[in-house]
């Protein structure tokens, strides 16, 4: 419906080629060609203001990624077998942001592999194999992890060595939410070990965002962390969305106050040059050490760690985790105000730019909004902002924007979402 023909030609040379197994967002599909900031703009010039975005996180093509990528390109690119300073200096600025227990970093491509040799690593080391995730949790593409990401449907089967346990939603639940949050990963760990299944780890997304975005209480990971490290197994936070200043500060584990056995990091890692990998305690990477040659052939290459370096100084010389924070307050306070004309808003959640807004039938029974949901999702698409919706329900806005986003960015995109609500 209403779509031009270039784009209708594009959508059919598109599956001839690719095949059936993408999928486009959006009923009426976007054409982009070129992105700015906080903006993306389509093949006739159009401009969108991008609120879903979790990899751009300093803002589309920021320059100084562009050209960390382009010197480096044009004076060498090899890999981890030689001897180079820059992937060292990059793993010495992200020890930096972390707690001081996390002492090596290894690189990867994809937030995929940096959560495969999370667990491989954390197999070798505990010598179990049993993995907790949540219900919809979603930890990448790669056969090891697909069978433990739930939330890509019935299509796709857990693994028997992986159990789920309900997020801790702080809208649905109780005050007790997070010693039964706790409770649940002992009794599935528990349930695990009946079956012969030793524990390996608890492995959690800190802001759970394919679950519908959880981020509170603060503490609430602490809580979860020793749950899964009474039952033997270790604490593994993917931050590959959290992470790098999106919940207004470093790390989405730190608002938890937890110190994470492994972090493994991606996304906003390389600002959009693929480049992930993970942080560890040493003390748990010496059995993987002794026993694997470890070897990725893009993983950590000179040109990957320029893109990350320069991420790192962008986020601390423009300030962005404090401006995430900043702008994601006065976003969710706006979303609040909403709330209080729009009687479809349920809950307002999230944590700097990583932000949930719960769309309900009813406030009694909350029922999801789902239908709802999906015509204001495509009616801001019109309005030319971006935004996705995630949840059982897919009933909850997930809003994600570069965390360079100013506070009249975020008046366009209250302005519009109220526009759609009371259309
Ligand atoms: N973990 C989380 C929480 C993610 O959101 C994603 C990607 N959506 C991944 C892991 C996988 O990262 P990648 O697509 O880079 O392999």
């Amino acid at each position: 419906a209403g779509l031009g023909e270039r784009e209708r030609a594009m959508v059919e040379r598109r599956g001839r080629l690719l095949g059936p197994a993408y999928r486009l967002f959006y009923e009426r599909p976007v054409h982009f060609v070129r992105g700015e900031g906080a903006w993306l703009f389509d093949a006739e010039g159009n401009r969108y203001l991008d609120c879903y975005n979790n990899v751009a996180s300093l803002g589309h093509a920021h320059p100084r990624v562009v050209e960390a990528i382009a010197r480096q390109a044009a004076l060498l690119n090899t890999h981890t077998r030689y001897l180079h300073d820059t992937v060292l200096d990059l793993a010495e600025a992200l020890l930096a942001t972390m707690p001081a227990s996390l002492g090596h970093v290894m690189f990867t491509c994809t937030g995929s592999e940096a959560n495969d040799l999370a667990l491989r690593i954390a197999r070798a080391h505990t010598g179990g194999e049993g993995i907790v995730v949540t219900s919809l949790a979603y930890h990448g593409v790669t056969a090891s992890l697909a069978e433990l990401s739930p939330s890509l449907g019935e299509g796709v089967p857990l693994g028997r060595h992986v159990a789920t346990v309900a997020p801790p939603d702080a809208y649905r639940g109780g005050p007790d939410m997070p010693a039964r949050f706790a409770a649940d990963i002992a009794a599935a760990f528990a349930g695990l070990r009946r079956h012969g299944i030793r524990p390996c780890a608890l492995l959690v997304d800190t802001m759970f965002t394919s679950d519908g975005v959880f981020p509170d209480p603060a503490g609430l990971l602490a809580v979860a962390a020793a749950a899964a490290r009474e039952a033997g197994a270790l604490f593994i936070a993917d931050e590959v969305q959290p992470g790098f200043g999106r919940t207004g500060t470093m790390w989405g584990f730190a608002r938890h106050g937890v110190e994470p056995d492994i972090v493994t990091m991606g996304k906003p890692m390389g600002n959009g040059h693929p480049v992930a990998g993970l942080a560890i305690r040493p003390e748990l990477l010496e059995r993987f050490g002794r026993t694997v040659r470890y070897f990725n052939t893009f993983g950590g290459n000179p040109v990957s760690a320029a893109a990350g370096l320069a991420v790192l100084e962008v986020l601390r010389d423009e300030g962005l985790p404090a401006n995430a924070a900043a702008v994601g307050a006065h976003l969710m306070e706006g979303l609040r105000a909403l709330a209080s004309r729009h009687a479809i808003i349920g809950d307002v959640r999230g944590a700097g730019l990583s932000i949930g807004c719960e769309l309900v039938g009813d406030r009694g029974t909350r029922e999801p909004a789902t239908a709802e949901t999906a015509r204001i999702v495509n009616a801001l698409r019109e309005r030319r902002v971006l935004i996705s919706a995630s949840g059982p329900g897919a009933n909850i806005l997930k809003i994600r924007p570069p965390l360079c986003l100013t506070r009249d960015q975020a008046d366009i995109f209250l302005g519009a979402l109220d526009e759609v609500l009371t259309g």
